[in-house]
């Protein structure tokens, strides 16, 4: 019997293996047949820690005990109190509020709405978001608004909104993203949404701190809000807890969700300024902020991300952190220095280069190719094109991380042979 389930990014027409997965523990997984698969990716990015981290597990059982959903709407509840209090106290100062939602792409929603309130109940009102090109935030409608436009929303293009571009600030370009984002500024945009110092999904493209701190003064010059996407940057991947704090930035708004309960469940919160909750704060319930998913605040995911944060509080994460960052690093340059691989580059715990050229026809097909090759191997790799990453949870040891590496190696080696021989497969 073939099974109902669609699964999400999958082509089923092309009849792709999915493996089915049983249980994971740390850096691993383990198939249904027993096979073991090494983590390269945190399983698209989520897990910080490891899979099934004991001590998150156990929040989860013990909150699912006690109390499992609760309306939120004129309702609360320990956890949720807790947490958001422990945001606060994380978070850069001047991130006073906490508005919960259940993904990185309803925490988009959630941070637009928030923008476009602000306004709205202000004096005069401002609509345009300004955007980074190729940046990625997320597959609703609005977030997809705010994202690169390509081939993964090409169908509902005509009900996308529309917003400002400004360019990737790449090495020696860097002045036309600034002079592109203050034009679109001094013009009276609403908001800036960016993700900071690394754009995911749009090729794991690095800029540097200063530059985002420029991007920040400038929209400050402005009285611009500016929105830090951190959905994927946060939570220790680009080597502190949140990317920002590179730049000594403070966002207007700050989106977080992926690595929020390490991981393990899902959950999401929009963390927001004084000023922006005081524009939604009236007597008039007309100027209430209008949002909530059914789940909003559940007690079991806040639990969880409590549980991430005392592991955050009470263990060496930033040195763990340091040390996976210098492994990527020491392996990346053994990989540059044996295989013709282009762009090298290393942000935190991220490490990403590109094989063979963006364009080519031979190529086209190289993401599919290389993570079957992958599987294979036992190490689960989801390139973006011909941009490979390795992202692994911080706990993946040695022996690991060198599996990773050698079967990317073996998946080029045979490329490189199969190209110099004019072979297709
Ligand atoms: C993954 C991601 C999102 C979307 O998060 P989901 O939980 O998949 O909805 C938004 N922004 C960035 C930067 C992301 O990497």
């Amino acid at each position: 019997m073939t099974s109902p389930v669609w699964h999400p990014f999958t082509q089923h027409g092309l009849r792709e293996p999915i493996p089915p997965v049983e249980r994971a523990e740390g850096a691993a997984l383990y198939t249904k047949d027993g096979a073991r698969i090494i983590d390269a990716i945190s399983s698209w990015w989520v897990t910080t820690h490891g899979h099934c981290h004991p001590r998150i597990m156990a929040a989860i059982a013990a909150q699912a005990g006690r109390l499992d959903q609760i309306i939120f709407a004129g309702w609360t509840h320990e956890p949720a109190e807790t947490l958001a209090q422990g945001l606060v106290a994380l978070a850069p100062s001047g991130l006073t509020r906490v508005f919960f939602s259940d993904s990185g792409s309803t925490s988009v929603e959630v941070a637009l709405k928030m923008a476009l309130g602000f306004w709205a109940h202000g004096k005069t009102p401002r609509h345009r978001i300004v955007v980074m090109q190729h940046s990625y935030h997320g597959d609703t409608i609005g977030a997809m608004s705010v994202g690169a436009r390509g081939v993964f929303n090409r169908a509902y293009a005509p009900l996308l909104f529309d917003v400002a571009t400004v360019p990737f600030p790449s090495v020696g370009a860097t002045q036309a993203t600034l002079d592109a984002l203050e034009a679109e500024c001094r013009a009276g945009a609403a908001a800036f949404i960016v993700e900071p110092l690394i754009l995911g999904a749009g090729g794991m493209l690095i800029y540097p701190p200063t530059i985002l701190a420029e991007m920040c003064a400038i929209c400050r010059r402005y009285g611009v809000l500016f929105i830090a996407d951190e959905v994927m940057t946060g939570w220790g991947r680009t080597g502190t807890l949140l990317a920002c704090q590179q730049a000594a930035v403070v966002p207007d708004i700050l989106c977080l969700s992926k690595g929020l309960t390490g991981g393990a469940v899902p959950l999401a919160v929009t963390l927001a300024s004084e000023a922006i909750f005081e524009a939604h704060l009236s007597q008039d319930r007309a100027r209430m902020f209008f949002h909530s998913s059914s789940y909003t605040a559940n007690p079991i995911a806040c639990a969880a991300a409590n549980a991430n944060l005392a592991v955050w509080r009470e263990e060496p994460v930033l040195a763990r952190i340091a040390e996976l960052e210098e492994r990527q690093q020491q392996a990346l340059d053994r990989l540059a220095a044996a295989l013709p691989i282009a762009g090298p580059r290393r942000l935190g715990t991220i490490a990403a280069f590109e094989v063979g050229a963006a364009d080519s026809d031979y190529l086209a097909d190289i993401a599919p190719r290389a993570m079957a090759f992958c599987r294979e191997r036992g190490v689960l790799l989801r390139p973006l094109g011909n941009t490979f990453y390795v992202m692994p949870p911080y706990c993946i040891d040695d022996a690991d991380l060198s599996r990773i590496y050698g079967a990317i190696s073996e998946f080029i080696e045979r490329l490189d042979r199969e190209g110099r021989s004019g072979l297709r497969c």
